[in-house]
């Protein structure tokens, strides 16, 4: 099969995005490659295909348990062999699934750091081909990030471990030189191609509302979104439960995550979000590394956050399938001094040598410098997604069309226009409520049978038969044969 066929057959797609062919076109010449592209440009894409066309295994090597169970459930829903090896697998599990693997169950097989050096699955990778490592959020190898993962160092030992070199690729949404030097250095690549794409999400809205009520705008918020996901970020826990109470009180299904909270907790709070059965999260910002939930329609800040890193990075969480998702910012002056204090507490030193204390009189000015950056944000009257894109050093030009300040520049005659442009929301209600009871019976998000894109995709193309719902973005031929007939007797009814 070519890079072509894997792609329609299996994922559903027509066409690469961005990026991506070219990556799959290096590593399909034996090349390794370093891909740096924003969150939901379509990162996985470029190690899955290629690993599909060529011989042998690709091994994922990915950080985050919960990410990893999310992606292979979705390969395997796509008719992808696939599997992962972590610390959820029971003993038994983990030498089944390793049996299987060596006699050649396996295309693509994730595994956590961790095990890489350990004596079984050495073993293992001994006894099969490892055509490509390929390294999933490859910034946790540098110690510039806030996410480093001291088991990614044993990566290089582990490929001279392998009787071959495999093909080895690196992928990671974090841009900046230190860390992309580190990624390359680290992890031996070999004279790598390196793709950086653009920082612009383009289907993201981005807005700045300063109003007196905050609950209120929130509610707004809230019912406009009925039934769609969500994330509500607030800079305290005593926020995210007290908004979290009230959206409950409301009758909103909201669950909430927060460092305060038991590991129990957290981790069924957070796969109550991901299946579904509570579609508001409200949580600090240590909820979301490792959240693959393509389908959040909006990211709300209630309060400001400390730097415009952390906003991209938070509101980056919406619309990852590729489709419109709103992401609003509450602001008011006083989280510019709750900012100030939380810099101040975090950067509290007890120990003060002279070099110690400068360097922490450093890092705080570099703290409030950042706030300063983020705080205007929330004041500027131009368009705000040429405020990120140039604060992150891309040459852009003014004016998006698709931001609060760009919107308060157009014309009423024009917003009526993009407003009937929308789908036909009763279909679409009734396509997520199929979506619903099938991921129900099946036990998985209700993501990894369609995306969002997908069922909007079949809302614009109302397919009549097989044939059509094939040219369905997202629908590959497995999907096809176990979700086609349900979805088009809806589409059929509905036709009128
Ligand atoms: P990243 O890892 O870069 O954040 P993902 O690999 O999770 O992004 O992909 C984000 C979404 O985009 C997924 O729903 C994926 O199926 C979709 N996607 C990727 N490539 C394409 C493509 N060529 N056409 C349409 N959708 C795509
Ligand atoms: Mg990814």
């Amino acid at each position: 099969m070519d890079k072509y066929e894997v792609l329609n057959r299996y994922f559903g797609y027509h066409s690469f995005r961005e990026g991506q062919e070219q990556i799959v076109d290096t590593i399909l010449l034996g090349k390794d490659a370093l891909g740096i592209m924003p969150t939901g440009a379509g990162k996985s894409l470029c190690f899955q295909v290629p690993s599909m066309v060529m011989e042998g295994i690709t091994l994922v090597i990915s950080p985050l348990v919960s990410l990893m169970k999310d992606q292979v459930t979705s390969l395997v829903a796509a008719g992808v062999p696939a599997a992962f090896f972590n610390s959820s697998l029971t003993e038994r599990q983990y030498l089944k699934a390793l049996e299987f693997a060596t006699v050649g169950k396996y295309k693509i097989i994730y595994v956590a750091p961790e095990r890489l050096l350990t004596a079984r699955f050495q073993s293992f990778v001994q006894k099969v081909n490892i055509t490509m490592v390929a390294v999933d959020e490859a910034h946790c190898v540098s110690q510039w990030g806030q996410d480093f993962r001291p088991s990614y160092l044993d990566i290089p030992q582990f490929v001279d471990t392998l009787r071959k070199r495999p093909i080895i690729t690196a992928f990671t949404a974090t841009a900046t030189a230190r860390v992309k030097d580190d990624i390359v250095k680290m992890l031996r690549l070999n004279a790598p191609l390196q793709v950086v794409t653009g920082f612009d999400r383009k289907n993201l809205y981005y807005e700045v509302r300063k109003k007196q009520s905050k609950k209120n705008e929130l509610m707004d918020i809230v019912r406009e979104h009925r039934n769609e996901s969500g994330i509500i970020y607030c800079t305290t826990r005593k926020k995210v439960e007290e908004v979290c109470n009230l959206l409950n009180q409301e009758g909103f299904k909201a669950t909430r995550y927060h460092a305060g909270l038991e590991i129990q907790e957290r981790k069924e709070n957070q796969e109550k979000f991901i299946y579904d059965k509570a579609n508001i999260m409200v949580a600090t910002n240590a909820f979301g590394m490792g959240i693959d939930k393509s389908d959040v329609r909006f990211v709300v800040h209630y309060n400001m956050p400390k730097d415009i890193e952390s906003y991209y990075q938070e509101a980056g969480r919406a619309g990852r399938d590729g489709e419109s998702a709103q992401c609003i910012l509450l602001y008011s002056s006083n989280d510019v001094a709750t900012n100030k204090f939380l810099i101040e507490n975090s950067r509290q030193n007890n120990v003060m040598g002279v070099e110690e204390e400068k360097a922490r009189q450093k890092m705080m000015a570099e703290d409030f410098r950042r706030l300063e950056q983020m705080n205007f944000y929330c004041q500027t009257t131009e368009c705000l997604r040429t405020y990120v894109l140039r604060y992150f050093g891309e040459n852009v030009n003014e004016g998006c069309g698709n931001c609060s300040n760009c919107y308060e520049k157009i014309t009423k005659e024009e917003r009526k226009k993009r407003m009937i442009a929308s789908l036909d929301g009763d279909l679409l209600a009734e396509l997520k409520r199929i979506r619903k009871k099938i991921a129900t019976v099946q036990g998985v998000p209700a993501f990894v049978v369609f995306s969002d894109a997908t069922l909007y995709d079949m809302c614009r193309k109302m397919p009549k038969n097989d044939e059509e719902f094939l040219e369905v973005s997202g629908v590959g031929y497995k999907k096809l044969q176990q979700y086609g007939s349900e979805f088009l007797k809806v589409i059929n009814e509905t036709r009128p």
